[in-house]
């Protein structure tokens, strides 16, 4: 059985969590028609009142809302409560070029930040841990939600914010830091540097919370090993208010949603269309608590599958599986469907670390895929041949997982740019939708 921040909700009956969602949905939608002229508009142009949606069965009447919504209506379209009632914005870090608001209420940011302690408490952390935050602060969401939420639970909380790697490795040390919250990239950087000063020995962490970017199951055995850690995966979005969406257990097998909050869906992301149970599909999320800023049945993009079998952590709320790709990062090479994720997969499978970037071109009017890949220490060799010859082993690979031809090239220890906040693993030069 797991430890829990909140039992009663997060063991509640199937029945109980769909009475919330129906209540709260409910009170969403009239809040959200009543006070935002975009969203009024929407629901006109679909021919749905607020009296049509009685529960969360009548969910899939409502129309999507888009990336493109939030464009449209920036900055205070979407917003659903009084300006006096707001006391909060955070934004997008806008690395798809699309910067995105979102506001909160005091009401907003006390739930919010009680998803994080439910994502804390779930690593076995209490009063007695000390979390080490090295998201970063500010706009960004992953620094101030997981610091709402190590307050809540009382633990002992260091904002130290992203960045200046040698302060981190002090701090950590000196002050004995339990349960690191950072991007899994920073976190496999950090990794890397306590094992080249040889520190290891004056780390105390037990666990991590890890999010904001994609990663795979090698990346997170690999920081597991290195850190001597138990390293737990987060997910969210700032437009549905941050990390603590859902959150991973014990069983490290899915993120439980925190569905009191937020109602999940998957949709066929062609046709709209809700998918039976099981099915892969984009996922669609409504947040049903939201004063400021609620979304109703936003398309994340994020293509993914639900899981509703109970946890034997004992919580009953829905998994979701880590997304396997983004409907809109998904780069298609060749006519053929890649995602970065199975790139990372192959590399790690060959004992190659997570630094590598993917570059796209064409050549008279064909893509062409190259991929850098960081030699490390162990693998480094000047032999041409010896050089050649692994390539050779990633290509091979590569074709065997992604179907297409790769252009592998090892690259020196170090000579990838590193990131402290999301790693830019592709670089796309095709501009194909410019
Ligand atoms: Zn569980």
């Amino acid at each position: 059985m797991g430890t829990y921040y909140q039992k009663e909700i997060e063991c509640a009956s199937r029945e109980q969590i769909k009475e919330w969602q129906s209540e709260r949905l409910v009170k969403t939608v009239k809040r959200a028609y009543e006070n935002s002229q975009y969203y009024k508009n929407l629901m006109d142009d679909k021919g749905v009142s607020p009296d049509d949606i009685k529960s969360v069965d009548d969910l899939h009447k409502l129309p999507f809302l888009e990336k493109d919504d939030l464009r449209k209506s920036y900055p205070y379209g979407l917003m659903s409560a009084p300006i006096h009632d707001c006391i909060r914005i955070q934004s997008t870090s806008g690395t798809t070029g699309k910067r995105v608001i979102a506001f909160y209420t005091q009401h907003d940011l006390d739930l919010w930040d009680d998803c994080c302690a439910r994502a804390i408490t779930a690593t076995g952390a209490t009063k007695d841990d000390v979390i080490h935050i090295s998201y970063g602060y500010g706009l960004f969401t992953g620094g101030l939600g997981l610091h709402g939420g190590s307050h809540k639970v009382g633990s002992l909380t260091l904002p130290v914010s992203s960045g200046n790697t040698e302060r981190q490795l002090q701090f950590m040390c000196d002050l004995e830091s339990t349960v690191l919250c950072c991007t899994p990239s920073y976190a496999a950087y950090l990794a890397e540097t306590i094992a080249e000063k040889g520190i290891k020995d004056q780390i105390k962490l037990k666990a991590g919370i890890f999010g904001a970017e994609a990663w795979t199951e090698e990346m997170r055995k690999d920081i597991e090993e290195k850190l001597g850690i138990k390293a737990y995966d987060i997910y969210g979005l700032t437009e549905l208010s941050g990390p603590g969406v859902s959150f991973e257990c014990s069983e490290q097998n899915g993120m439980h949603i925190n569905e009191d909050h937020f109602i999940a869906e998957i949709i066929d992301p062609e046709t709209g269309e809700v998918l039976p149970d099981g099915q892969k599909g984009e996922l669609v999320f409504s947040s049903i608590t939201k004063e400021a800023f609620p979304l109703l049945r936003y398309r994340t993009r994020d293509i993914c599958i639900l899981n509703h079998e109970k946890c034997p952590c004992g919580r009953t709320m829905t998994r979701m599986a880590k997304p396997l790709g983004r409907s809109d990062d998904m780069l298609i090479i060749k006519g053929v469907n890649v995602f970065p994720s199975q790139i990372e997969a192959v590399l790690l499978q060959n004992g190659y670390p997570a630094n590598y970037q993917i570059i796209v071109t064409r050549v008279n009017n064909s893509d062409v895929l190259d991929i850098n890949v960081e030699m490390t220490p162990e693998k480094f060799s000047d032999t041409i041949g010896e050089i050649s010859s692994a390539e050779k082993v990633l290509t091979n690979d590569l074709r065997a997982v992604l179907g297409i031809f790769a252009r592998v090239h090892l690259v020196a220890h170090k000579s990838i740019v590193r990131s402290e906040g999301k790693a830019v693993r592709v670089i796309d030069k095709r501009n194909l939708y410019k």
